[in-house]
């Protein structure tokens, strides 16, 4: 259908990209397609002050392309303050594939993909993300060197989210220590929503750390390897939010924290490796500051995969990387500290420390 046939009233209802809720002055959104391979994806380019923009691709069954669009726009976003308050010379940019990852993923549909990222000539490098694997990074890499997180046998990093979920570590870590004056999470009850790469790795640290876990999923498989592992509770009941625990751990998919969900948590602290995982980082970061909830931000505390695959971008060792992400911990208390010096929400308190830092750049580069 085109505007010929839709009236202009109509249409200016629409605002079909700048008029999203989620948009938040984009440099530049790709809508990339191609018949053969069944491509059909956007990349969102948010912000590249600090450097390229960096984020990963993310296979998902869209219920519809508004959803794609939305989260391509609020991942790419999150990407720009990730990097800036880690202290990486990165921008911000993400890219969402339409389709199931499982039946729809061919090295064909990869390579295809590649081949858009390459047309930005860099503006935009890529990595893995929800529905990909280090093996998709290396298709992805025989057409564009505008890729990370390769294998490291092909001279990348590897999969990064193990040093993802050490980061989360650290900074739930961190958070108890704000909270309960000790970072020993021993005996402490953590919930892990989502148990796939991070999920598993995170649960790891906690179960060395003599912490009581609870993994849910929603693939029952996972938690049955996984509690074949470790000794960990698979949850039974119906409603994961009104469980009484110390720790919730979203590790899943983001916006698990909303109007209705907030009301019932009982937790004392949220701290995850799911991105975005405030639906209204506004609202629900003051809600859950009225309700004496911490919460440590999804932005700064699962840096540890970009750290990773920074690492292949400024040749940095294992040891580096390590280094970086257990300064997560010092990061997250400051920030914990801003914010309640400062009566400010925790998400509002690290958004401003990333903010400035784009700003101050900005100034540096004279704009
Ligand atoms: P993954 O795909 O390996 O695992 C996600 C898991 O969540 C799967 O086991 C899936 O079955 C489960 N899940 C999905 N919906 C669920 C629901 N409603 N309830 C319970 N479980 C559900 O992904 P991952 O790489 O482990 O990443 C997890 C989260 O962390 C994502 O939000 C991702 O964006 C974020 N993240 C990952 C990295 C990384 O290094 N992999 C880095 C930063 C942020």
């Amino acid at each position: 259908m085109t505007s010929d046939v839709i009236s202009s009233k109509e249409l200016s209802k629409v605002d079909p990209v700048f008029g999203q809720l989620s948009f938040d002055n984009h440099e530049q959104i790709v809508f990339c397609n191609d018949k053969d391979t069944g491509l059909k994806a956007i990349i969102g380019i948010h912000n590249t002050v600090l450097g390229p923009a960096l984020g990963g691709t993310r296979m998902w069954n869209y219920n519809n392309e508004w959803e794609a669009l939305n989260d391509v726009l609020r991942l790419s976003r999150g990407m720009t303050f990730k990097s800036a308050i880690t202290g990486l010379n990165l921008g911000g940019g993400k890219a969402v594939i339409i389709g199931d990852a499982k039946t729809q993923k061919t090295p064909e549909l990869m390579r295809k993909f590649g081949e858009f990222v390459h047309s930005l000539s860099g503006r935009y490098i890529t990595a893995e993300d929800v529905g990909m694997a280090t093996e998709d990074m290396d298709t992805v890499r025989e057409v564009t060197p505008y890729v990370t997180g390769i294998s490291e046998s092909k001279g990348g990093a590897g999969n990064p989210s193990p040093i993802t979920a050490y980061g989360v570590f650290m900074g739930m870590k961190a958070a108890a220590k704000f909270k309960y004056g000790s970072d020993i999470l021993e005996d402490k009850s953590v919930f892990v929503q989502g148990i796939g790469h991070v999920g598993e790795s995170l649960v790891e640290h906690l179960m060395n750390e003599g912490a009581r876990v609870t993994i849910a999923d929603i693939n029952q498989e996972r938690l049955e390897e996984v509690r074949a592992k470790y000794d960990v509770t698979i949850y039974g009941g119906q409603d994961i939010y009104s469980e009484p625990m110390d720790i919730y751990a979203p590790c899943a998919l983001g916006a698990t924290i909303n109007d209705d969900t907030i009301n019932k948590l009982q937790a004392y602290i949220i701290a995850g490796a799911a991105n975005n995982q405030l639906a209204d980082e506004v609202k629900h970061g003051k809600m859950l500051q009225d309700k004496g909830i911490l919460y440590a931000p999804d932005f700064l505390i699962n840096a540890g995969g970009i750290i990773n695959v920074y690492a292949e971008l400024e040749n940095y060792d294992k040891q580096e990387i390590i280094r970086k992400t257990e300064n997560i911990y010092n990061t997250t208390l400051e920030i914990l500290d801003r914010a309640k010096a400062n009566n400010l929400t925790t998400n509002t308190a690290a958004l401003s420390i990333a903010k400035e830092r784009i700003e101050t750049r900005k100034r540096e580069q004279g704009k």
